[in-house]
């Protein structure tokens, strides 16, 4: 027997004022026909992906909507972190050829932030053992290169094809050659320099190696980046 026209309206308008117990029913439901549910999602598991990549597509070419729902992700990742890196954990062990294609191509697609990120870490990895809390991100390198325009700090030489890497490095140094205080990387400590005038500075005090101009001039762009970046 069809539904008639009429109770399909019952129906539709019971629903509307009763959204927390059509929740609840569609919930039990859910529960008591898991097998089934699972049983058709599978049968019709290409056109169910097919359907919400095509939705997707449509949202993600929107700036904004792609924006806010980065935004959301990090926020709840940020007050949720043991649960994000358990999902992670769990799709891992579930999924590892997918997880290891997506990041294969993800590498294949991105080589400059993959180094990016490995540099990061190596950084940290070098702070922690010297008891330092170093929080120097792949962001902050780059907003660090673009700060400085891309040239080298002191000698003002620009990144080219040709040229080694110009490097992030630390203004005061990480571990001094006097013994002192090591300095971790972070805003106020981080400059952009050229292979010359970085093994030039090695780990000794600015101002033993650089003139006074040179050093003043650094520190008062190390201050404005700083601010520039907490102003972000
Ligand atoms: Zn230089």
């Amino acid at each position: 027997m069809k539904t008639s026209a009429k109770t399909l309206a019952y129906i539709k308008q019971w629903n509307q004022e009763h959204p927390e117990k059509r929740k609840e029913y569609k919930k039990r439901y859910r529960d008591n026909n898991k097998e089934k549910l699972k049983a058709y999602y599978e049968a019709n598991r290409e056109r169910f992906l097919e359907a919400k990549n095509a939705h997707y597509q449509e949202q993600v070419a929107d700036d904004s909507w792609r924006n806010e729902k980065n935004r959301k992700s990090r926020e709840w990742s940020k007050k949720n972190l043991e649960k994000r890196s358990k999902i992670s954990r769990n799709y891992k062990d579930k999924y590892p050829e997918r997880v290891r294609a997506n990041s294969d191509r993800w590498i294949k697609n991105n080589p400059e932030r993959r180094r990016e990120i490995a540099r990061a870490a190596d950084r940290k990895h070098r702070a922690h053992k010297l008891n330092l809390n170093e929080n120097f991100t792949a962001e902050m390198e780059r907003f660090v290169r673009k700060f400085w325009g891309n040239r080298c700090a002191i000698c003002h030489r620009k990144q080219t094809l040709f040229n080694k890497k110009l490097s992030m490095d630390h203004w005061l140094s990480l571990v001094p050659a006097d013994g002192s205080q090591g300095h971790a990387l972070d805003m106020d400590n981080a400059v952009l320099m050229c292979p010359n005038c970085n093994s030039k500075k090695s780990n000794k005090a600015p101002i033993e190696v650089f003139d006074i101009h040179t050093v003043t001039m650094i520190e008062d762009r190390l201050e404005q980046q700083q601010e520039e970046w907490s102003n972000l």
